[in-house]
């Protein structure tokens, strides 16, 4: 391994390093960066965003339901860089000269196409890739015209302010109107889909509450999932999923498995066998792959999915320099066969690791490698019902967990996320500050 990373290169002699991407993974590692070697001057640590705020992505599918606040929740990158030692800089990352050591990076234009900043390029001693990932259409026609991806917190916010349209119109129309009249489908039963379809069931009974008495949200909402495989859930384990199932029946959702979809149109989904399921709103989450710009960047090694294959010191294949973490990265699952999952605790436990083997090898120690540890799966479908298994030494093996409990170690999953990028004092403050505006605001939101 090259111990190139105790070059000192920048314009002021430090170290720099430059992380890309400030999600789950990036924002976590820019954060514990800033405090370990930022503020005491020992590296440069420069985060580049192509957002203005954070969102911590597995809340998304509450912000489509509108059950969550996005600005309750979202953080400004430039606020927490000023109090975390860090730099941010806004734009989108579009190449990579190795050679030279730089990153590029796309020009800004505001809302009316005038430049913010001009296209710009970022040298670095130490480059860690964290540009997570997007939906995976497989090539099926329609759904970039029809379909809503749940990627960023605005595809979310769109989604929901149809969803509302659709239920005021549904009721102005009130007797006039067609059987099911409201009707969703969302396309891949994985987590993402599970959880939606859960909240949006639970959300649109609370939204008819709310002075839409024209629409009854049993006889005239519908939401339908479709799942391509077997079963839904495909990554988890048989007894979740059969759990998870039961509870989306008793919830009105309507499943089907085996259901691969062949086109998404304006008014609905074509399944393979020639059945159509009409539908005014349809969600795509099925299957996740990193952007195609990642592909063989700069030259370094990608697997089909666009994800950077990496080392288990979460080094790239092709350059000790260069790291990734979280989506964007093909991580060898050591112990197991394969890759480790694009999940939020995986970018967790990555940005956790290297935000300390960073500060050791700036020192000239190697780096150990890192092993990811699975503390199970759990499924929320609405507020109390949340499924899972627990796994690891502290539960003694694989532990199935239901009700009250498996929702607190759920929400326990985001407050890991939020002690990391905020510190105790900030999460225990904003965590009381929420809790008491929930009670002056409705449950739901209306617009
Ligand atoms: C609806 C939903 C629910 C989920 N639920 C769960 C769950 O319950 N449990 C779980 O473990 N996981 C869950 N996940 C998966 C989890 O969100 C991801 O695994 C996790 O966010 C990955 O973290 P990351 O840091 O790799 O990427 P992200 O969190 O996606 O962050 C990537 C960041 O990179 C930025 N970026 C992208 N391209 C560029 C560029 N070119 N230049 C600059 N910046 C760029 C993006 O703006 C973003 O801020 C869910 C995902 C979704 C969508």
């Amino acid at each position: 391994m090259a111990q190139t990373n105790n070059a000192k290169t920048g314009a002021n002699g430090l170290h720099r390093i430059v992380i890309v991407g400030g999600g789950a993974g990036g924002l976590e590692l820019a954060t514990r960066l800033g405090h370990k070697l930022g503020k005491t001057g020992k590296a440069h640590i420069t985060l580049i965003e192509k957002a203005r705020t954070h969102f911590w992505k597995p809340h998304l599918h509450e912000i489509a339901a509108g059950s969550m606040d996005l600005q309750t929740y979202a953080i400004d990158y430039l606020a927490q860089s000023h109090w975390h030692h860090f730099r941010y800089r806004l734009g989108a990352m579009v190449g990579l000269d190795r050679e030279r050591r730089e990153v590029q990076v796309a020009p800004v234009l505001d809302d009316e196409g005038q430049p913010i900043t001009p296209p710009y390029t970022r040298g670095y001693d130490t480059l860690v890739m964290a540009t997570g990932s997007y939906t995976n259409d497989f090539g099926t026609p329609g759904v970039h015209e029809h379909a809503i991806a749940l990627e960023t917190p605005a595809e979310a916010e769109r989604f929901h302010r149809r969803m509302v349209n659709a239920c005021i119109r549904a009721h102005v129309q009130g007797t006039e109107r067609g059987p099911h009249q409201v009707t969703v489908a969302i396309v891949g039963a994985g987590a993402t889909g599970v959880e939606l379809a859960a909240e949006l069931r639970k959300a649109l009974r609370l939204l008819v509450t709310y002075g839409l008495d024209q629409i009854d949200p049993e006889r005239d909402i519908q939401i339908h999932l479709l799942e391509a495989g077997p079963r839904i859930l495909p990554g988890l384990p048989e007894r979740i999923a059969e759990a998870a199932a039961e509870l989306l029946k008793g919830l009105g959702i309507q499943l089907r498995c085996s259901a691969k979809v062949s086109a998404v149109r304006a008014d609905g989904v074509e399944l393979a066998g020639g059945v159509f399921v009409p539908a005014q709103l349809v969600v795509w989450a099925a299957g996740v792959k990193a952007p195609q710009w990642l592909h063989e960047l700069g030259g370094l090694e990608t697997n089909k999915l666009n994800q950077l294959v990496v080392r288990p010191t979460l080094q790239t294949t092709r350059d000790d320099r260069v790291f990734a973490i979280g989506d964007c990265a093909a991580a060898p699952w050591l112990g197991r066969q394969g890759t480790v999952p694009p999940r939020a605790q995986a970018a967790h436990q990555q940005a956790t690791h290297l935000g300390k083997q960073l500060a050791r090898h700036l020192r000239g120690r190697p780096l150990k490698p890192w092993r990811y540890r699975d503390f199970g799966s759990l499924v929320s479908l609405g507020q109390h019902s949340t499924v899972g298994n627990l796994m690891g030494a502290l539960v003694g093996g694989n532990l199935w967990v239901e009700g009250l409990f498996a929702r607190l170690m759920y929400l326990s999953l985001y407050k890991q996320h939020e002690l990391a990028v905020h510190g105790i004092w900030r999460t225990t403050l904003g965590t009381a500050s929420r809790l008491l505006t929930s009670r002056t605001e409705p449950r739901v939101k209306l617009h």
